[in-house]
């Protein structure tokens, strides 16, 4: 599956796994290889493959770029960590052009390419998944800055500090 959308799919897991980063990177590290099992695009043709990986890769580095400014603070470290576990198991792209090896166990590498559903005509399918993805992740952030209570925000503060005033002045309850 495309890189964009394995750095998306693990935002929204570390969202959903807000403050434990080491939980959003496991589960986003096992969303990769769920992802990969789905039908996706993929080709033997190695120069078409090459030019959608770069476009891909570009995507991708733009998309951690956006996420990490626009992410709610409290969710930011989280779903950074999601992205990174996501990612991760596609490494051995990188790793095999450059220096023409994996960096993970040979049973890892097995099980990478046996979940795989690549098909050549699917590539629209995987932009689809793409502007989903995004919106999905936009939809959290945008109402996650909209309750301030869920983003770890001031509201809580100001209704605790609204009962200690009344408490300590019924009359401040007028206000
Ligand atoms: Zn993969």
């Amino acid at each position: 599956m495309l890189i964009t959308n394995h750095v998306l799919a693990g935002a929204l897991v570390g969202f959903a796994a807000r403050r434990r980063p080491m939980l959003a990177a496991a589960v986003g590290c096992a969303s990769h290889f769920a992802l990969d099992s789905l039908p996706h695009w993929g080709t033997d043709d190695e120069r078409r493959f090459t030019r959608v990986a770069i476009i891909d890769g570009i995507c991708g580095l733009a998309a951690i770029g956006i996420i990490a400014r626009t992410a709610p603070r409290s969710h930011r470290f989280s779903m950074l960590a999601g992205i990174f576990g996501s990612c991760l198991p596609d490494l051995d792209k990188p790793t095999d052009l450059f220096y023409g090896r994996s960096p993970f166990p040979g049973v890892v590498d097995r099980f990478h390419a046996a979940v795989q559903r690549e098909a050549p005509h699917r590539l629209p399918h995987e932009l689809r998944v793409a502007v989903g993805l995004a919106a999905g992740v936009a939809a959290v952030e945008v109402i996650t800055a909209r309750i301030p209570t869920f983003s770890g925000g001031r509201s809580r503060i100001t209704v605790t500090n609204s009962v200690a005033r009344l408490s300590a002045d019924p009359r401040a309850a007028v206000e």
